[in-house]
Parts: structure tokens; C-alpha cells; sequence
């Protein structure tokens, strides 16, 4: 037997690391980036920014200049906090450690965004996943009923949430935060392209806090996602955070971004624009179930046996195109795929190869 597996946790021998598709040549739509980049006066800009900044020092831990600027045009309301992560799967990472008290609960949909569960594991919590009904619709009353039976420390609540795309009712989520006797996080990962958010509300509820990333309107690479609430709550996941986490290149260059996020917006505009010029193509496929989407993706459902929609991802990829297939993956998501919305030229390619993977 080997030191290493003599000491690394089982169940850490047992899993896989996250799996990411080799994109190389296709046409890239599997996991929700921008498809847009930027347009090369601002690059060039970008450059002269970089070029300035002291690499040989470490960040600034608080990143204070970031923060503020988030706070301005992220529109965080007076007396909140902003905690920054290494994009917001390092926030979930944080969140996950500061309760994670002996025997605590961890609760989210399922399916929802795979750190959540993730991270209670790294953690020995217990991960309660509830079953969204087939059409993936949120069913409160059981959701409720959980939540009263597990008193879970934490609920994640992806809104839109990821793989499914739907935003649960805000009237739901409400009754969700109301009944819940710990933290609610509302995930607003994809708030650019839902057009609703929990943000203003959040001196309403002391138990919420809302997490937001960069990742989606065009700065995936850059790795940056935050959490807003009282300072109670910021100021206890700040406690769990690396203290450089933020690297000096992010930091410089979301700056320089978000004082032009009008060329950002510009950009998701035009996503949220194609994801309703898609669907309707996609809906009028035989053999293929569409769900609603508030986010800038499109799940959709192949209809078949066991095998159906691995076969249409694979034709699609055969195509050049690479979606994301969720077979045999979590529950409920038997043949669906997940369509990242790309450009007007990306798209036209996108329905092109499914229709023909659907002959
Ligand atoms: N939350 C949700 C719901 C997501 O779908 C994702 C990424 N797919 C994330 C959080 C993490 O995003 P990032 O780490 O890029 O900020």
C-alpha cells in the first residue's frame, strides 16, 4: 500500500476530479462563457493596465479598490459587505467552511450547480439534494417540508438555476428564505440574463446573502466571483478566505472592465437577444423538449430510449460542436443537453448540427 493511499481520504480516492471537455477546434458552447471578446481598443487598453501593474508585490488582501467599485455598479445596497473569491466557486468553498459546525446540513435543489454538493463533502457535512419535479419546476411544498424535517445550516438557491436554466418563482423563494432557520445563499450567477435579482433585498432578510461572478458577461478567465451581505456574514467568510486570493491581474483588469461594463452589457445583450431568437428554432424540432431559460443557456430534452441525447452530443461534437451532455449524470437529466448561447454565427451552427444529429 502506498503512503498517499494510506493517507488521502477514501472517499477522495473513490471520486473523480471535474471532468472540463478538451475544446480544441470546436465550436465552444458547453459551459456558459461569453462568447464575445473585446473589442481591441479596450484590449489595448487592457495591455497599458497590465503592463503598469507591480507583479513582484502581492495583492492588496482586502482588495478594497475592487470592493468599492463592485459596491458602485453592482448597485450593493448601503451597509453590506462584498467578499471576493477566485471566482464564485471559491466564494461556495468559503461559505461551506465558516458553517461548517459537526452534523450541519447542507440543502439545494436537485439538480443545481455541482459545488454545492461538492464542497459540504470536502467538508464531512451532509448534502441533502431535493428533486425538482420532471419538468424541473421547483415543488416548494416538499422543499419546505425538508427544510422543517433537516433545519439545514445552508441552502443554495441557483437563480436562474444551473443545469436547468429556470428561475424558481421569487414568491417561493421568499416563503424558502422566510422558513429557513440558517443562511440562504441566492446564486446569481446568471442574473446578467434574467432580468431579476434578490440584490435590493437583501437588508430585508437577515438570513440571505447573494452571490454573483464576473464569469458570465466575458471575464471567465479572469476568475472572479462575490458574495454581498451584512457584514456579520461577510465578515465570517472573510475569516476563511485566503488572504491573496484575488491575483494583482485580476484585480487590475476587472477594474479597467467594470468602468466600461457598458461594452459588457452590449455584449450580454446580444446573448440574451439569440437565446430568444434559438428557442423558438429549437422548440419547432421534433423529437426535442426545450425548458425555459432566464439564463444564457438552453437545456434541452432528446426524446429516446437510454443513449438518445449521448448520441446527439456525439454527432454534434462529430459536427465541430461541443454542448454539454448530462447522461447519466444527476437525477432527472437523463438525454438533456445543455446549449451554451454563442454568437449569431455560432448559434446558426449550433442548430444546424443538432438538426442534423436529431435525423
Ligand atoms: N454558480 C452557478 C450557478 C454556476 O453555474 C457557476 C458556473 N457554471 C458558478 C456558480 C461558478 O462560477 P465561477 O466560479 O466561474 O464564478
Amino acid at each position: 500500500m502506498s503512503v498517499a493511499s494510506k493517507v488521502i481520504r477514501p472517499e477522495i480516492q473513490g471520486m473523480h476530479a471535474y471532468a472540463v471537455s478538451d475544446a480544441t477546434g470546436l465550436v465552444k458552447l458547453d459551459v456558459m462563457e461569453s462568447p464575445y471578446r473585446l473589442p481591441s481598443e479596450l484590449a489595448s487598453e487592457i495591455g497599458d493596465v497590465v503592463s503598469r501593474v507591480a507583479m513582484n508585490r502581492y495583492p492588496v488582501p482586502t482588495a478594497h479598490e475592487l470592493r468599492a467599485l463592485i459596491r458602485e455598479v453592482m448597485q450593493v445596497p448601503k451597509g453590506c459587505d462584498v467578499l471576493l473569491g477566485n471566482g464564485s466557486d471559491e466564494c461556495i468553498q468559503y461559505i461551506t467552511a465558516a458553517i461548517a459546525r459537526e452534523g450541519a446540513v447542507v440543502m439545494a435543489p436537485a439538480p443545481s450547480f455541482a459545488m454545492f454538493a461538492m464542497h459540504a463533502f470536502f467538508y464531512r457535512l451532509r448534502f441533502v439534494g431535493m428533486p425538482l419535479r420532471e419538468d424541473f419546476s421547483l415543488d416548494t411544498e416538499v422543499f419546505l417540508a425538508a427544510v422543517a424535517k433537516e433545519q439545514p445550516a445552508l441552502i443554495w438557491l441557483a437563480y436562474p438555476n444551473n443545469p436547468t436554466g429556470n428561475a424558481f418563482p421569487v414568491a417561493d423563494i421568499e416563503r424558502i428564505i422566510r422558513a429557513a432557520p440558517g443562511l440562504v445563499v441566492i446564486d446569481e450567477a446568471y442574473q446578467p440574463f434574467a432580468g431579476a435579482t434578490f440584490m435590493p433585498r437583501l437588508a430585508e432578510f437577515e438570513n440571505m446573502v447573494v452571490m454573483r461572478t464576473v464569469s458570465k458577461i466575458g471575464m471567465a478567465g479572469l476568475r472572479l466571483g462575490y458574495v454581498c451581505g451584512r457584514p456579520e456574514w461577510i465578515g465570517a467568510f472573510n475569516k476563511t478566505r485566503s488572504p491573496f486570493n484575488i491575483n494583482v491581474l485580476t484585480e487590475a483588469v476587472v477594474i479597467k472592465l467594470l468602468q466600461n461594463k457598458k461594452v459588457l452589457d452590449a455584449q450580454a445583450a446580444r446573448v440574451l437577444e439569440e437565446r430568444e431568437r434559438v428557442r423558438p428554432e429549437l422548440a419547432r424540432m421534433s423529437g426535442l423538449t426545450v425548458y425555459p431559460s432566464a439564463a444564457n443557456f438552453l437545456l434541452v430534452r432528446v426524446a429516446g430510449g437510454k443513449g438518445a441525447g449521448t448520441r446527439v452530443f456525439d454527432s454534434m461534437k462529430s459536427q465541430g460542436v461541443l454542448v454539454k451532455d448530462f447522461s447519466g449524470g444527476p437525477p432527472l437529466m437523463e438525454n438533456c443537453l445543455r446549449l451554451t448561447i454563442g454568437t449569431p454565427e455560432e448559434n446558426r451552427i449550433l442548430v444546424a448540427a443538432l438538426r442534423e444529429a436529431l435525423k
